[in-house]
């Protein structure tokens, strides 16, 4: 008898831990997101708080790592390295179509979850550098970001249109989370950030330092939307910014949750469900999210759906 028992508890040791829907069972997933300060790290912060407290449901515990920012995060995916992160919607465009600065790179298996917040693209210069408009950052030294950013991959396309290029200013790479110290201490004139309306790195030097926020012409962004239509048109609302009452015109792309067809259906489908099913805690977490709704997050895809999302959205009638 006492054999006997040995025997099933060895059996059933083999078969849970040979049984794939078992191995599912302790998934731990990754989400990359950015800098600490920017949007992407509180939000997926928010994220893998919302799928963890329904972990016993599921049994996927998700957990969040600050990196470099949305092309460092479809490349970690690319190697099986994160399970799922935020990425702009022109960075995941034109890696899943092997374009712009993913030629010769496709990584065809990305998959869309579901689209965030718009980011627009901030330009902030300091009160001293006397930067009034798109066109004094000439000659001056600009930060465009650390590369693995989306600010570093989108100011390279929007300085390919512009009637001065990358060349023509002292470039900085730093992260969205230094740029705005050596802003305050003169050590460079202006920084580009591609950010949720409302980051923490913008509104905390805002509001102990003069900062001016910069407008960039339509002319410019109608060659900058020439066979790129993730690009589009906003208004940075008036006031957002301390000292910077007006509204201020300029591009954005999406922030958007991507994966890869690595992940699991089963996976994917629990995560979304955990979101939608808490949608109004989840937008309350960051104040880019404040106005979104889920047909919203149904837009702006820069690859195929995942499986597992798409049936979800198909259970909702979202999506026929
Ligand atoms: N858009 C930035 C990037 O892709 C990150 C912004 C954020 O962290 O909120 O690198």
């Amino acid at each position: 008898m006492k054999r006997g028992l040995t025997l099933l508890a060895l059996a059933t040791a083999l078969f849970v831990s040979t049984n794939p829907a078992h191995a599912e069972k302790r998934r731990f997933i990754t989400i990359g997101s950015g800098s600490v300060t920017g949007v992407y790290y509180p939000i997926a912060g928010a994220i893998s708080k919302i799928v963890n407290k329904q972990r016993k449901k599921h049994g996927i515990r998700a957990t969040v790592e600050s990196t470099g920012g949305s092309a460092y995060n479809v490349n970690s995916m690319s190697i099986g390295e994160m399970d799922m992160g935020i990425v702009q919607s022109d960075v995941g465009f034109r890696a899943f179509n092997g374009v712009g600065d993913f030629k010769g790179r496709k990584i065809s298996k990305l998959r869309s979850i579901l689209s965030l917040h718009p980011e627009p693209f901030h330009i902030i210069a300091s009160e001293k550098s006397g930067i009034k408009t798109f066109n004094d950052l000439k000659g001056k030294r600009v930060n465009i970001g650390n590369p693995g950013s989306g600010q570093r991959s989108s100011s390279e396309a929007l300085f390919s249109v512009t009637p001065f290029g990358l060349k023509d200013m002292t470039v900085e790479s730093l992260k969205g989370s230094e740029a705005p110290d050596y802003l305050r201490d003169g050590r460079i004139d202006a920084f580009y950030y591609t950010v949720g309306i409302g980051s923490a790195s913008i509104m905390d030097i805002a509001s102990a330092h003069v900062i001016k926020l910069i407008s960039i012409d339509d002319s410019i962004l109608d060659k900058l939307k020439k066979g790129r239509p993730y690009f589009v048109p906003v208004d940075i609302p008036g006031g957002v910014y301390p000292n910077n009452p007006d509204p201020v015109h300029t591009f954005a792309v999406k922030a958007t949750l991507l994966t890869t067809t690595d992940l699991s259906s089963e996976i994917v489908y629990n995560i979304v469900k955990s979101i939608y099913e808490n949608f109004d805690e989840f937008i309350k977490t960051h104040p880019a999210l404040a106005s979104l709704t889920p047909e919203d997050t149904l837009k702006g895809m820069s690859a195929p759906f995942h499986p597992g999302a798409l049936k979800y959205y198909k259970e909702r009638g979202w999506i026929k």
